[in-house]
């Protein structure tokens, strides 16, 4: 009986170990599963801080909101740091991002110039946040399905070209910041008349 025994106490063991090599696996495999469908998708966070934009604060977190929910592999949060946004009376143009495709700097609006562009503040500010997530000035400035082509337009929704291109430039990663548009080109572009399209 003695060599029988031994053989089930081996095979018992066997049994065992067969059956925590199984159940660890995938016990540890179980979580992971539901990361390894999705893309390594790349998020890049850029903070901005409206506590001095004053009246047009509502509408800068609002303008963030308009680019978040159209790009993933980028993140507009409101914070402390990152870039600044401030509002002030009288500037050079009805807004002035200090640089396109970075994650730190100064984005300034200009209350009677604003007013004086014809456009809507919101649009303006869905534009310098738009020079902040990598865009430039499109040829056909006037353009009102352009929020980076100016003019006085209302429509402050970027076109689909422009949240593609803002989704293709943080989708690669970090690369160095441009300087922003100076600002005798962004008063010129913000207060540019309409384009009349048929
Ligand atoms: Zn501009």
């Amino acid at each position: 009986m003695f060599p029988t025994r031994l053989v089930a106490a081996v095979l018992g063991g066997i049994v065992a170990l067969v059956l925590v090599g199984v159940g660890a696996p995938g016990a540890a495999a179980a979580p992971a599963a539901p990361a390894a469908p999705q893309r390594a998708a790349v998020q890049t966070t850029i903070y901005y801080d409206s506590s001095r934009a004053a009246e047009l604060a509502p509408q800068v977190d609002e303008a963030a909101e308009i680019w978040n929910t159209r790009v993933t592999s980028v993140k507009l949060v409101k914070g402390t740091a990152g870039i600044t946004v401030i509002t002030a009376q009288n500037g050079s143009a009805p807004g002035t991002a200090s640089c396109v495709g970075c994650t730190r700097g100064q984005i300034y609006f200009y209350r009677n110039q604003i007013q004086q562009s014809g456009a809507a503040a919101l649009r303006v500010i869905v534009h310098e946040f738009g020079h902040i997530l990598s865009l430039n000035h499109p040829p056909d400035i006037g353009n009102c399905d352009k929020v980076m082509a100016g003019g006085r337009c209302q429509n402050a929704i970027p076109s689909a070209e422009e949240i593609a291109a803002v989704e293709r430039f943080w989708a690669r990663g970090w690369r160095p910041a441009k300087p922003g548009p100076n600002p005798a080109d962004e008063r010129e572009v913000l207060g540019a008349p309409a384009l009349v399209t048929r």
